[in-house]
């Protein structure tokens, strides 16, 4: 379900050189048509669906595509972020709606530790070791090739 640019809510992240949803695009995919000052995705078909450009979008001008087996044509997807969590509002052809509320942390804001309890690493670049190896493997070395 690719993203796409709802354009009467887009305000270009008001006139910023790099908008939200192109800053958090992973696959920079997200570009903004500076003369009409309106965001849009680029490739849909390129997309990862990761959503980062949804959840971030300050005037919730992102809407989700959705797949006509989970979403039937004509209806929508809209996120509301909060600090907390992110209501997902699927409104559905016939009129119904559905409000799904996902956790979107499990630590206090600011308080996430991007190690967690493990040690930096030695931030040797042609190490073998990934992030935190061998530690958090539980061994006390690796083999290496
Ligand atoms: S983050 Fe939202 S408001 Fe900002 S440019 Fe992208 S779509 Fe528009
Ligand atoms: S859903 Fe993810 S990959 Fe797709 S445009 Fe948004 S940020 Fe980029």
């Amino acid at each position: 379900m690719p993203s796409f640019v709802i354009l009467e809510k887009c305000d270009g992240c008001k006139d910023s050189d790099r908008t939200a949803c192109m800053h958090i695009c992973p696959n920079d995919l997200m570009v903004l048509d500076a003369e009409r000052m309106k965001a849009y995705n680029r490739d849909p078909w390129m997309c990862w669906e990761c959503y980062n450009c949804v959840k971030i979008c300050p005037q919730q001008a992102i809407d989700v595509r959705g797949y006509a087996d989970f979403i039937p044509l004509g209806a929508s997807v809209v996120p509301l972020r909060g600090t907390e969590d992110i209501m997902w509002t699927v409104k559905f052809r016939n009129g119904s709606v559905k409000r799904f509320k996902f956790p979107i942390r499990t630590t206090p804001e600011g308080s996430a530790k991007p190690m967690g309890d493990y040690p930096e690493g030695s931030g040797d670049i042609n190490s073998v070791y990934l992030m935190c190896e061998p530690a958090c493997t539980g061994a006390s070395d690796l083999p290496q090739m």
